[in-house]
């Protein structure tokens, strides 16, 4: 067996692993390479394997980063399937059309810039637009958690509930190489213990060969306390000063895990009385998305939905589209709770939100979700003050507040836990989708922790596995 790693080696995005055995060729993930600087150019490039002799592509789920070359792939002469679950077809149906039009609106700015200085701007074109992207849409072939699907004579694939967000999974290729069988599991991204809807990571047998994220592969959280909790009591002293309490938040995931966890409050009598916008249309289109695929919940959320109560509807909760209805809320008096997109406050309707609420002391601005230095997000974080929105100034009066635990992502305690699950140490482990400090700091504590041959693999690094 062959593994190589064409992205998200010694870095977090750019997912992309191409598994070889005998005649069968799979590639698990295609995602985009983001990130500040140079990095996104190599979006562009060429793909470094035969696209054309590929027998399957499995998607881990519908992140950019680990579906967002989709469209380059079939652009490239790709003509198979992209297995995955149901949740990640329904997501990356809104993740890659938004893409599409970021990378159209990029092209046309860019074309508009050039036009004005005389320069020729023949050659600037879109990563991909929205008929390619509609093209990877439609190779998506659902496959439900936990069913064993052939790819080809020598190979079956099979999806394990990762957490992370809706529909992600761990995904498990059974081979056999030689008449002998051989595992192979890739993490994809492992979620949280305690996620409210979508649950955490699900142990699969040990394989022989193991592809593991390291996202946090060298921190843990040191935030305790019921995450509930701590929303309630931010909201509960917001409301008390007749403020509004707004929250910077990615559009598919954190956004429903907050919704999830304010409609326990709601259901069980403690919240009442206080409107809780969703303000941004993506994060309104995953909510439906997510309504609809109540297999890939938690067991506590699919108990509770068997009981009447579905995690995204409550009193009070309301679901605006249009940019007059978003206006409509700056408006309005009173304590609200208002969740709008960018998480990172870099674009979006969250920034005219921030605007008409951070010089109020009455106001709380909640944060999330990791914010990316130089972000407006990170600015007011770390209590920059005032801070420049549209162009004008603001002094920050609202008190800043952050809940790190909604993250998406496990932190180093729960990685190793859930490696310590596999109930042995596979044969091989290669650490993936993390910062170099992250990933070499997981491969220590793997090797400290479990005598594991772990290692973080470079890119374009070809592995053979006998
Ligand atoms: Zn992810």
């Amino acid at each position: 067996m062959h593994v190589s790693f064409h992205g998200a080696a010694r870095e977090v995005t750019g997912s992309c692993h191409l598994v070889e055995i005998d005649g069968t060729r799979v590639l698990l993930d295609c995602g985009m390479i983001q990130g500040g600087g140079e990095r996104h150019l190599r979006n562009r490039e060429p793909f470094a394997f035969d696209v054309a002799a590929l027998d399957a592509v499995v998607l881990s789920h519908a992140h950019i980063d680990h579906a967002g070359r989709l469209p380059l792939l079939l652009e490239a002469g790709y003509r198979g399937r992209v297995l995955t679950t149901a949740a990640t077809a329904s997501l990356c149906r809104i993740l890659l059309a938004d893409s599409a039009h970021i990378h159209e609106e990029d092209a046309k700015w860019k074309i508009k810039r050039l036009k004005k200085r005389g320069e020729d701007w023949r050659w600037v074109t879109p990563l991909f637009n929205a008929e390619q992207a509609a093209e990877a849409i439609d190779r998506l072939d659902p496959v439900d958690f936990g069913e064993s699907r052939a790819l080809g004579d020598d190979c079956r694939v099979r999806f394990v509930p990762a957490g992370h967000i809706l529909g992600a999974a761990i995904v498990e290729l059974d081979l056999r190489e030689n008449g002998v069988r051989r595992r192979l599991a890739f993490s994809g991204d492992l979620g949280v213990d305690g996620a409210r809807l979508v649950g955490r990571p699900q142990p699969v047998d040990c394989p022989d060969v193991l592809l593991i994220e390291s996202t946090y592969g060298n921190r843990r959280r040191e935030e305790s306390g019921d995450r509930t909790e701590l929303l309630h009591e931010i909201i509960r002293r917001t409301a008390a000063r007749g403020g509004k309490v707004v929250i910077p938040s990615f559009a598919v995931g954190r956004t429903q895990e907050i919704l999830a966890r304010i409609n326990d409050l709601v259901e069980s009598g403690r919240l009442s009385g206080i409107p809780v916008y969703v303000d941004s249309p993506m994060a309104v289109a995953a909510t439906q998305a997510f309504a609809m695929h109540p297999e890939a919940y938690s067991d506590q959320a699919r108990r509770a939905l068997r009981c009447g109560d579905r995690p995204l509807e409550f009193d009070g909760l309301v679901l605006t589209r249009s940019v007059e209805e978003s206006m409509e809320i700056n408006r309005r008096q009173g304590p609200a709770v208002i969740i709008s997109a960018s998480g990172m406050c870099t674009a979006g309707r969250i920034k005219h939100h921030l605007k008409h609420t951070i010089s109020d002391a009455r106001n709380t601005i909640l944060f999330v979700g990791y914010q990316a230095q130089g972000s407006l997000g990170s600015l007011i974080r770390a209590g920059t003050d005032p801070v420049r929105i549209f162009g004008e100034w603001h002094p920050v009066r609202a008190a800043v507040e952050a809940v790190e635990s909604f993250s998406a992502h496990a932190d180093l305690g729960e990685l190793l836990a859930w490696f310590g699950s596999l109930g042995g140490v596979p044969q091989r482990t290669f650490v993936v989708h993390g910062e170099e400090p992250a990933a070499l700091g997981l491969v220590d504590e793997l090797r400290a922790a479990f005598g594991a041959r772990a290692e973080a693999p470079r890119l374009g690094q070809r592995c053979v596995i006998d």
